[in-house]
């Protein structure tokens, strides 16, 4: 379960694989079907007297934090990237206007369903002021059989979405199903590719066949995060009406409990990655 993974380092690439990958060890989590973001744009608030306040909270890593996740000095730290995977679905706006309630920015990593809807959603999340990453356009597991239509799809939906969005989006990835579901030559070509790629170390369980509660998705949230200085939770808001429905709770316990919340950011290397 544990592999060391040499990167195949291309015009893009992120160095330095090697070092830090452990703030956490990412646990994989395979479920069935549905499973299992940089721009890093900020949001465009033109309210001025609003600035101090909220600019605070763009969900940017700050730079002491940074430099803390770089050395892998994370005692101490109790941070929390949410990322949203699979939608974007019609509940997309529902979930950016509960973020925004609670000022907190995520990390979403969509396909693409909709080429008529998905760009305009695409453009909120990225308005709104959240990461948007890339999870495949079909989220078939097929194409971990040839690292070159899993690029190919990689690469349509990210152009779709700098289409949509006008700026390059992230170019962070995350494996359907997680890296541990694909396999090395994936990896390696996804990573030549010049797209970086994270996993999680929470999971919400919100992708079990059976369906859990909102009760249950929100302490599986919790109880995990409790176990890391650093945490990324997976979970599927957009298309679980559990999972939307125990976020609130998680926001608020977390919230006072101390956790910040953070938006990935793909310049660095320190987020669970597992193969
Ligand atoms: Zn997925």
């Amino acid at each position: 379960m544990t592999a060391v993974l040499v990167l195949v380092l291309g015009v893009f690439v992120f160095t330095n694989f090697s070092r830090y990958r452990q703030i956490v060890a990412a646990e994989a989590e395979q479920s069935d079907s549905s499973e299992q973001s940089e721009q890093s744009s900020q949001s465009d608030r033109t309210d001025t007297e609003a600035d101090t306040q909220k600019d605070a909270n763009s969900g940017a890593i700050p730079e002491d934090v940074r430099q803390k996740l770089i050395s892998g000095d994370t005692d101490g730290l109790k941070i929390v990237f949410m990322t949203f995977d699979d939608g974007p679905t019609d509940q997309t706006t529902t979930l950016l206007d509960l973020l925004d309630q609670y000022d907190i920015k995520g990390t979403f990593f969509p396909n693409l369903h909709d080429e008529e809807t998905d760009g305009a959603q695409f453009k909120e999340i990225v308005d709104r002021g959240h990461t948007l990453g890339n999870h495949t356009v079909s989220h078939n597991y097929d194409l971990y059989n040839n690292p070159t239509s899993l690029v190919a799809e990689i690469n349509q939906l990210h152009d779709y979405q700098t289409q949509a969005i006008g700026q390059e989006p992230s170019r962070m990835f995350r494996f359907p199903g997680g890296s541990l579901t694909a396999n090395q030559a994936c990896v390696d070509a996804v990573t030549a590719a010049g797209y970086n790629y994270v996993d999680w170390n929470v999971s919400s369980g919100d992708a079990s066949a059976n369906g859990i509660t909102a009760e249950q998705t929100a302490a599986n949230i919790i109880d995990q995060v409790h176990q890391h200085n650093v945490s990324v939770v997976l979970c599927h808001a957009e298309k679980k009406a559990s999972t939307m429905e125990a976020l609130p709770t998680v926001f608020e316990q977390l919230k006072s409990e101390g956790y910040t919340f953070y938006k990935i950011d793909d310049s660095l290397q320190v987020y669970p990655q597992q193969i």
